[in-house]
């Protein structure tokens, strides 16, 4: 399997390019607009066609390349059924397979980051956006954001992967790259509550920065950054 996740130094948006071997199909996982060329060039040179793009969430931090990507190479541009974006060619439901040469990914709607939020499983690769990130989990402040679903989708959905699953994030700040469901089970401070209430009580209290251009982000996101 070809894989390699690529990084954003702007934003610390995580970007992951997936094919089962050279020359054949491939997808890419949450785009960045400014980096398409390196994407581009990526593909050329492992000689992969471009069939699937993926955005976890309508993102606030960055814009997509998903339409840039599209234009270029006639991929399927892929979202959640819960995504705002009409301009999306397939919407996925919660558990829906999605198929690439001999690779399966099941979607799995993780709402509460944003009400549009999925993840994205491939054998023990959890691409979980920002529902869950590496000693943390996205903030719920915004686009419908909700801590009580997010507490539901971390808790009774992802952490219920076994332990060995691979953590993949849409964003790292402090440079870690990949973790697993068990480490973050035992270490993740945002996951160390004992009830629904003192997660949601964390949540609310984080007094975070609106990102600085969410309003422009989030106009380009809902038309896949068109
Ligand atoms: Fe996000």
């Amino acid at each position: 399997m070809i894989f390699k996740q690529l990084f954003d130094q702007k934003s610390s948006t995580y970007t992951y390019l997936i094919a089962s071997a050279k020359g054949r199909e491939a997808l890419i996982i949450d785009p960045v607009f400014e980096n398409v060329n390196q994407y581009v060039k990526f593909l050329k040179e492992l000689d992969l066609n471009l069939v699937k793009v993926i955005d976890t969430h309508i993102h606030a931090d960055h814009v997509t390349g998903a339409s840039k990507l599209k234009d270029i190479t006639k991929c399927t541009t892929i979202m959640g059924e819960h995504t705002p974006a009409d301009t999306v060619e397939l919407k996925v439901k919660d558990d829906e397979y999605i198929n690439l040469d001999n690779l399966k990914i099941r979607a799995m709607y993780t709402p509460g980051h944003t009400s549009d939020s999925y993840s994205f499983l491939m054998d023990n690769y959890l691409f979980s956006g920002d529902t869950l990130l590496i000693n943390g989990t996205g903030r719920t402040d915004f686009q419908n954001g909700d801590a009580k679903d997010a507490y539901n989708s971390i808790f009774n959905k992802l952490l219920k992967l076994p332990e060995e699953t691979l953590l993949y994030p849409a964003h790292d700040y402090k440079g870690e790259k990949v973790s697993t469901i068990g480490k973050e089970k035992k270490q993740n401070p945002r996951l160390q509550v004992n009830s629904i209430n003192e997660y949601v009580e964390i949540m609310n209290n984080l007094d975070l920065k609106k990102p600085t251009e969410i309003d422009n982000n989030v106009a380009k996101n809902i038309r896949l950054g068109a």
